[in-house]
């Protein structure tokens, strides 16, 4: 049995995969209002290739007395280590979660709040979005890939993931794929958000991207992840044009009036350095001004 925490984009787009392969799927909603909203909903809803279909998976909230062996964390990053220690009751010993959350820290938060069970990091390239409650667009087609860095053998449910038809590989250096996915996002999001621009607006700001660029390269050698750093520049440049149509996650969270996961991303960056008694001048003073723009919007600045 999967419990998949959070119907929110990428929860939907795991529960209704699976669900669809017959392979057992209970969701774990919020509170009773968010379940009764669900059952009037009935079901979860996934629209792919312009195709909807609904799934009526079984849902309950996270009181339930069922014991929870394996789990699917689908929440935002600020939202992990609290979802977790809600259920913390229910995880089996040597229980299994799978952490979705981009950036990084929410992992080391969850494992904290779950010490006895098996956390594995994930890192997706796959894309979605909540066009209303419980219906989620399939937007791009991904990869996924797993790994556990204290423990490198693949788990036997990597079968189910199959199954549904979710791209993925286990990979035996997840934490280099995490901080790599994070350099990117530190050296893209948080720009488009204060140059009020598509990705492929940052074309025309060579000159800051490339500074961030070096900075986030020192980071990464100093942290011990120098795969993660190796050609980052290069990167983030195909990156821009890869994806110049294109809002930003962050740009979309603040456009839309959204706490965004800085905490986890450009945040994280400035206390991994400062940890490291490394000066990131580009990289702080981006950190002060995305920050300042947050406050002047009313949104969390962590
Ligand atoms: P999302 O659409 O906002 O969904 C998050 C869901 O978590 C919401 O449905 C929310 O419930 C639920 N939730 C939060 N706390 C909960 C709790 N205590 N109990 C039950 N449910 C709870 O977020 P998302 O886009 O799927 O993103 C999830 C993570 O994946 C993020 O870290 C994101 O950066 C990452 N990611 C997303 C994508 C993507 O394309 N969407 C791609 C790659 C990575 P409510 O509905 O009640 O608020």
């Amino acid at each position: 049995m999967w419990h998949i925490l959070g119907a929110g984009s990428l929860g939907t787009l795991w529960a209704t995969r699976l669900a669809r392969a017959g392979v057992p799927v209970q969701l774990i909603l919020r509170d009773q209002q968010r379940l009764f909203s669900y059952q009037q909903a009935g079901g979860l809803t996934l629209i792919e290739n312009g195709q909807a279909q609904r799934y009526a998976i079984a849902a309950h909230t996270a009181d339930h007395a069922q014991p929870i062996q394996r789990l699917l964390l689908a929440c935002k990053a600020y939202d992990a280590a609290a979802a977790v220690a809600q259920l913390a009751p229910r995880l089996t010993r040597g229980a299994d979660i799978v952490l979705l959350q981009n950036g990084l820290g929410s992992q080391d938060e969850v494992a904290r709040a779950a010490p006895l069970a098996r956390c594995i990091f994930a890192s997706s390239t796959e894309g979605a979005f909540r066009q209303a409650d419980f219906e989620v667009v399939f937007a791009g087609r991904g990869h996924t890939w797993l790994g556990d860095p204290l423990d490198l053998q693949p788990p036997a449910w990597l079968a189910d993931l199959r199954a549904a038809g979710i791209a993925h590989e286990w990979s035996l250096d997840i934490l280099n794929r995490l901080w790599r996915k994070l350099a990117l996002n530190c050296a893209i999001n948080p720009l488009t958000v204060l140059h009020d621009c598509r990705n492929g607006g940052l074309s025309e700001h060579p000159v800051q991207v490339a500074s961030l660029s070096g900075e986030l390269v020192e980071l990464l050698q100093r942290c011990g992840h120098s795969a993660a750093a190796a050609n980052l520049h290069d990167e983030v440049m195909r990156v821009i044009l890869a994806t110049a149509a294109n809002y930003s996650s962050m740009h979309q969270d603040v456009s839309q009036g959204r706490r965004t996961e800085i905490a986890y991303l450009l945040g994280y960056a400035c206390n991994a350095a400062q940890r490291q008694h490394l000066q990131l001048p580009h990289i702080n003073a981006l950190h002060d001004q995305l920050q300042a723009h947050l406050d002047a919007r009313g949104l969390p600045r962590h």
